[in-house]
């Protein structure tokens, strides 16, 4: 293993990076192990987002090492295209099991953006292969993101992504926001102010009319775009009036899946159950790229049963890679064995305490908490959007501690297997970035 810098960082473009900033001084991993992230000059690196909300069993979990070790000497690569192998069909069983058969089946992807597109693509097709072709349009969220795909951009609500990429596809709505930092500061778990906010669905249908609306697709909580958390009742409102107007909801779990409100799905939390739901990151652990969608049963029925008689016409050569699928199964066996989400709910107090003691400090005018994930909003830096809370995370790394930032807002999101004292390691360094940020 390399674990020196490399000769030249010039050829490597690097994802959602400001690259010269970057390599004029950058920030290298080069192992990990439980909690924490070592870096090329040997310092230990404590992770508070759990890599890209991606680790909830903690890095190098050695089960799930040994399985896809075992996996690649045995099946390299086999295709899911007119034949299979075992374990994506255990897995599609396990799967199954843990969303407690609220769901038919999964189909896998190898993103989180892939399983958002196949969501989509799946919900124009199921209306199709029913007769009800007209209904075409998608309708996502403001400041919702759904990854990087033209359908997940397009229905995402990120202004700047958005905009740098031109027109996108055609025949597409949002919902509102339900940010509300007047009403609902300093929240904990859901916010009380907000739930008529899913009524402006009525007025999308009002004005195209529900037999033109195909889907409407949200985030349970917004992550990416800064922790938003769905204001009490939100969701189960969403979801009455999806089913009035017959429009699919699908719900966006590539960072609140697998345990990240403490509970196996954001679904359960909420107790809203979706016709679809996609998830990626956690599904492996992180270790091997992996996505997947899982539908109710009716959505494969139209496709088996529909008058259209029509199968999916979609897939991608890895989905259902042995490797991931080996990686996904032991994921979850790690999720039972060690007891994560009860770990989860045991620390979650103690760290709902340590967030909101940062209360008070300089610049923090807001802070959000539900589950293992915290949102601390900071004042921006007049004409510097970004420039205050980007500070914080360049702190943080130099001190060890790893944290990520949306606009002014840092995002937390740890491995659910910390323990009390990480998180007192974390809030105390965290506490003095806070007093010393300019
Ligand atoms: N949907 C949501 C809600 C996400 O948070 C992300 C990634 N952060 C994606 C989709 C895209 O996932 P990926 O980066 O694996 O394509």
């Amino acid at each position: 293993m390399n674990e020196s810098r490399p000769a030249s960082m010039s050829s490597f473009w690097m994802p959602f990076t400001n690259n010269r900033d970057f390599k004029a001084n950058p920030r290298l991993l080069v192992s990990a192990e439980g909690m924490y992230y070592k870096d090329v000059d040997g310092n230990t690196v404590l992770d508070g987002t759990a890599g890209l909300w991606c680790v909830p069993c903690g890095h190098n979990q050695q089960k799930i090492v040994a399985a896809v070790r075992e996996m690649v000497g045995q099946l390299d690569f086999a295709p899911t295209f007119q034949m299979g192998h075992p374990a994506a069909f255990d897995l599609a069983e396990k799967l199954m099991d843990y969303t407690g058969h609220r769901f038919g089946h999964v189909f896998y992807t190898n993103s989180g953006s892939e399983a958002v597109d196949t969501a989509l693509k799946m919900a124009l097709a199921y209306h199709r292969a029913r007769g009800e072709a007209g209904r075409t349009r998608l309708i996502g969220r403001e400041r919702g993101y759904h990854g990087v795909g033209f359908g997940g951009i397009s229905v995402g609500g990120i202004g700047g992504n958005r905009r740098t990429f031109g027109p996108l596809l055609p025949g597409v709505d949002h919902l509102p926001h339900t940010h509300n930092l007047e009403k609902n500061a300093y929240s904990r778990g859901e916010p009380e102010h907000g739930a008529n906010l899913a009524d402006e669905l009525e007025r999308i249908v009002a004005l195209h009319d529900a037999s033109t609306i195909a889907a409407v697709i949200v985030e349970p909580v917004a992550g990416s775009t800064g922790v938003l958390i769905p204001p009490k009742g939100y969701l189960k409102r969403l979801r009455e009036l999806c089913t009035k107007h017959g429009i699919l909801l699908i719900f966006d779990e590539v960072i609140t899946g697998f345990g990240r409100l403490t509970t196996p799905f954001a679904f359960d939390y909420f107790d809203v159950i979706p016709d679809m739901v996609t998830c990626a990151k956690g599904l492996t652990n992180g270790m091997v790229p992996m996505g997947a969608v899982f539908t109710q049963q009716h959505i494969h029925d139209a496709f088996m049963d529909g008058p259209a008689g029509i199968e999916l016409f979609h897939g991608y050569t890895y989905s259902g890679h042995p490797l991931a699928c080996a990686a996904a199964l032991a994921t979850l066996e790690v999720f039972e064995e060690q007891k994560i989400l009860d770990n989860a709910k045991a620390v979650q107090e103690y760290w709902t305490d340590a967030v909101h003691s940062l209360k008070g400090l300089p610049h923090v005018i807001d802070i959000r908490t539900i589950g293992l994930v915290a949102g601390i909003e900071l004042a921006p830096i007049d004409g510097k959007p970004g420039a205050r809370a980007f500070g914080a995370f360049k702190k943080a790394f130099a001190d060890g501690v790893l944290i990520r930032t949306t606009g002014d807002i840092i995002a937390l999101s740890p491995p659910l297997v910390l323990e009390k004292k990480h998180i007192d390691e974390l809030f105390g360094k965290l506490a003095t970035i806070l007093k010393n940020l300019d």
